[in-house]
């Protein structure tokens, strides 16, 4: 079953939670990761089953490298902010350059997560 994770800054959680609950048919039948803070709104408005990490300043980002690294992960879904820089930027260019290397299908904004979410190998063991 494919992992996927799903993270987002604080001004772009409501996006990320609208997302999950327009995709929530498809995304309860693989197994879901999130960093802590995202990942208790996903749970609230969806009843998705998410494995909750640390939140991302205090270390959630970290785990996602070490999942990429270890490759734990399959697809990552990170709507990180454009306007707004962040006390943890290293972790999250961590994060984004290790899914980058691992070659992970990595979706930013709602665009991409559409396109990827939809793609015929969404479904696919690769
Ligand atoms: P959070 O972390 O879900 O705990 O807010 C997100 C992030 O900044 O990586």
């Amino acid at each position: 079953m494919k992992t996927i994770a799903l993270v987002a800054h604080d001004n772009k959680k409501k996006d990320l939670v609208e997302w999950c609950d327009f995709n929530k048919g498809t995304l309860s039948q693989y197994c879901l990761y999130a960093t802590g803070t995202t990942g208790k709104k996903i749970i609230e408005k969806t009843g998705l089953k998410v494995n909750l990490l640390k939140s991302g300043p205090f270390g959630g980002d970290m785990e996602l490298g070490a999942m990429i690294a270890n490759e734990k992960l399959n697809i990552l879904i990170f709507f990180w902010d454009p306007l707004e820089s962040q006390p943890h930027d290293v972790d999250v260019k961590a994060v984004l350059r290790l899914a980058v290397l691992y070659n992970i299908p990595t979706a930013c904004n709602r665009a991409t997560a559409d396109m990827i979410i939809s793609s015929p190998l969404f479904n696919t063991n690769t």
